[in-house]
């Protein structure tokens, strides 16, 4: 880890006055927490050193003091999100050396055994969890930061038609097969009853989703969701992947039998997009029909839950966040009139 955090001393310096490198894990700069100072733009009174295997910051002019990821986030968030990423796939990496098979084979052979559905494989479909780890499906999850524990349930497909018809004929013209990442919905008896493809460039349409069993509705999470708990329901399956006991419509819409079925113990969790007139007028349809719905504060600017992972917001965090904007009935009425902004 202390590389890595060596390394983004580096990346950061462009912000620092008075940049200096003064020995090995030791930096020297003026601190940009107080400015150090207006008078004199030559004191320098921030430094970086090693305090076991990790780089910390300390000025002493200020006193401000903190790891150097704290610094980072404060300077620069994008470039944070880079080092969360390196650090993170470290961490992963550290665990098993070669391919991920290693951390992941025990749980594959017990319990969710019959959810690597063996359709999907014969289909030509790879579980993410088997690949090595400099395949690009590999990097796209690890870059989203989605749980190592939930790669098993996300497959990879090279030729995303020619899987597709493999399950049910859907495509007549096969050419300019693309692969696609593949996240399938179970049941509640791990049945596959549909499946999301989801594109690595820039094929259109983003997001393919196909039914397997034309008579359920595509909600994604049901072989995880526990009816006497909390349901949490999102828009996307990646967002849900974060959260305790989370399904997702996934395009579905909230509106569906499924969802009014679970209504008594559902928390309905919008992306925090831009209130267009359309979203606003649907949301109050839903408060109107007693949903409990969280209503983002304002001071969350990411757009969906994955975007707040990755900006470093903890799970439970998030989840506090969800509990404390979570509104129904006469409340939710009452906040939806000053949340609304259209
Ligand atoms: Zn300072």
């Amino acid at each position: 880890m202390l590389y890595i955090d060596a390394k983004f001393v580096g990346s950061i310096s462009y912000k620092l006055r008075n940049f200096k490198k003064k020995a090995d894990y030791y930096w020297n700069f003026s601190c940009p927490i107080c400015g150090d100072s207006k008078k004199n733009p030559l004191k320098a009174r921030g430094f970086v050193f090693k305090n076991q295997q990790r780089l910390v910051y300390k000025c002493h002019n200020c006193g401000f003091s903190s790891n150097i990821g704290n610094l980072i986030k404060y300077l620069d968030p994008m470039l944070y999100n880079e080092y969360i990423l390196e650090r993170y796939k470290e961490n992963t990496s550290k665990h098993n050396d070669h391919v991920n098979i290693t951390s992941v084979l025990p749980e594959l052979l017990n319990e969710h055994s019959t959810k690597l559905s063996q359709d999907l494989v014969t289909a030509g479909a790879k579980s993410v969890a088997l690949l090595p780890e400099d395949h690009p499906a590999v990097q796209y999850v690890s870059k989203r930061l989605i749980p190592k524990d939930r790669w098993k349930d996300i497959y990879f497909a090279p030729k995303f038609k020619e899987f597709v018809n493999n399950l049910k004929f859907q495509y007549s013209k096969t050419d300019n097969d693309t692969p696609r990442l593949i996240i399938p919905f179970f049941d509640k008896d791990d049945k596959c009853i549909a499946f999301q493809g989801r594109a690595f460039g820039n094929e259109v349409p983003k997001y393919v989703t196909i039914k397997l069993d034309e008579t359920q509705e595509k909600i994604y999470g049901l072989d995880r969701m526990d009816h006497n708990k909390q349901i949490y329901v999102t828009e996307g399956p990646i967002d849900s992947m974060f959260i305790p006991n989370a399904i997702a419509v996934a395009g579905a819409g909230f509106d569906t039998k499924f969802i009014n079925a679970i209504k008594d113990n559902a928390t309905l969790i919008m992306d925090n997009e831009p209130r267009s007139k359309e979203i606003c007028k649907f949301i109050e349809k839903l408060i109107d029909q007693e949903y409990s719905i969280c209503l983002w504060p304002e001071t969350i600017v990411e757009k969906d839950i994955n975007e707040m992972v990755m900006t470093g917001k903890s799970i439970s965090q998030i989840l506090e966040t969800i509990n404390n904007n979570t509104f129904s009935g006469m409340q939710a009425k009452l906040k939806f009139t000053t949340w609304k902004k259209c």
